[in-house]
């Protein structure tokens, strides 16, 4: 791809040909001194949809109308909320309708399925996962692992980076996988791995997996609504996410999980059961014996928590409208302006550099940068001047431009202030 040219008015330009850039007057943007504020945290918590309260007062009206009789009545009756939401998934991770349920929140879905996928029988009793894995996918793991009686440091497999090197070779994936060989139960991989940024070959570590028997799940929290996937043409087994990074659903929003056709379709696969779970048609019957809904529906306990699903409903619709293959080309776009304006950066390389892998196939739309030195003062004064990014010790700043929301302006001037940053006496 050609070098872009990354001055403002560039950026002004580009901002100007980007048909999605009208989507941004969908959402509220936090302000600063009477100005956007410029917003690159969309990777912990999305902006809320203008969309989001409107929809979340009409439950609350059809609660204050009907009462219990909302189950049955309003404009999206309680007892199929989460009907509402099967039609989106296909285009933002390539899942068939009856693959998918919005349920319960990530770290608990994580353990669900893992209930399900994570069986270990004789010598087949291991799990692989990235090193430094998230920590709530570490301690799930780790206690779903102690829960079957094995010790953690004898089942749990982690991937690093080869030494120098921040973040994973595919082919060293594939090998440890390869080596772990029929003593693998289960590969656990981030889509895309929150610190680095790193966008795992996932159809090629499912391929790994399944070759030596093991069954595949993903954790997709940094990578729904961030990059498209073809998950269910992929071969995962199973995978799971949260919808209020990328997916602008708010605080603690419900979170989803994707099961396979080939288990999600069979009644007799193995899981914790709840009435939600439960043949729809009988649910009320209240009979003894768990007859599961033949689809990832049937992983459900509970019923749906409408309020914290509502506004994912709303933003959801944005991602329709504007197509994760257009968001996603967007995306490209914008992560290359910013890391082509950071590398022309007179202390890139010496002050600081980018450690997300720089094949635009390889990464989402977040950066992460490495500071080698004053990297929390820099950060300090990005804060101090109308930046929104996050820092995660020891020194890292991670920073995602969102395209359904952010502009190229704000990406150049977020360059120019990190620059000045560095530059001057803070
Ligand atoms: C954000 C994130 C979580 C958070 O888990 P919750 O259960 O939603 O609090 C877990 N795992 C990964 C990989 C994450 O990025």
């Amino acid at each position: 791809m050609a070098q872009e040219i990354t001055t403002l008015s560039r950026a002004r330009e580009l901002d100007k040909e980007d048909s999605l850039a009208k989507f941004r007057s969908e959402f509220y943007i936090p302000q600063h001194n009477g100005e956007d504020i410029i917003y690159l945290c969309g990777n912990s918590l999305g902006l809320q949809p203008k969309g989001a309260a409107n929809i979340i007062q009409q439950e609350l009206d059809n609660w204050k109308e009907n009462g219990v009789e909302g189950h049955f009545k309003g404009i999206r009756p309680w007892m199929h909320y989460h009907k509402n939401f099967t039609s989106y998934w296909h285009d933002l991770i390539g899942a068939e309708e009856k693959e998918v349920v919005v349920m319960n929140n990530l770290t608990v879905n994580l353990h669900l399925l893992m209930l399900s996928f994570y069986r270990p029988e004789g010598a087949r009793f291991k799990i692989i996962m990235e090193g430094h894995a998230f920590p709530s996918d570490q301690y799930a793991v780790e206690s779903q692992v102690r829960l079957k009686g094995y010790d953690p440091e004898d089942a749990i497999i982690e991937v690093f980076p080869r030494e120098g090197e921040h973040y994973l070779k595919t082919e060293d994936i594939v090998a440890q996988i390869s080596q772990a060989g029929d003593e693998l139960a289960l590969v656990l991989f981030s889509g895309v791995q929150y610190y680095s940024g790193q966008f795992f070959a996932l159809s090629e570590i499912a391929k790994a997996g399944h070759d030596v028997g093991a069954y595949v799940g993903f954790d997709l929290a940094h990578a729904v609504g961030n990059v498209p996937m073809k998950l269910h043409d992929w071969g995962a087994d199973f995978a799971t996410w949260c919808s209020y990074k990328y997916l602008n659903s708010g605080p603690g929003a419900v979170s989803g999980i994707f099961v396979h056709e080939k288990f999600a379709t069979d009644k007799t696969f193995p899981r914790l059961a709840g009435w939600w779970g439960h043949n729809e048609k009988e649910r009320f019957k209240m009979k003894k014996g768990f007859d599961a809904i033949p689809t990832a529906e049937g992983w459900q306990l509970s019923n749906a928590p409408v309020f914290s699903m509502a506004p994912h409903l709303a933003s959801l619709e944005l991602f329709k409208s504007a197509g994760m293959d257009n968001l996603r080309a967007k995306s490209l776009q914008l992560t290359g302006f910013l890391e082509t304006q950071l590398k022309a950066a007179e202390n890139y390389g010496t002050a600081f550099e980018i450690i997300t892998p720089s094949e635009s196939g390889a990464r989402g739309c977040q950066l992460s940068l490495l500071f080698h030195e004053r990297g929390k003062e820099v950060f300090d004064w990005l804060s101090q001047n109308g930046v929104i990014a996050d820092w995660r010790e020891p020194d890292v700043i991670r920073v995602a431009p969102v395209p359904i929301y952010n502009y190229f302006e704000d990406v150049y001037r977020f360059g120019e202030l990190l620059t000045q940053g560095l530059t001057q006496e803070i």
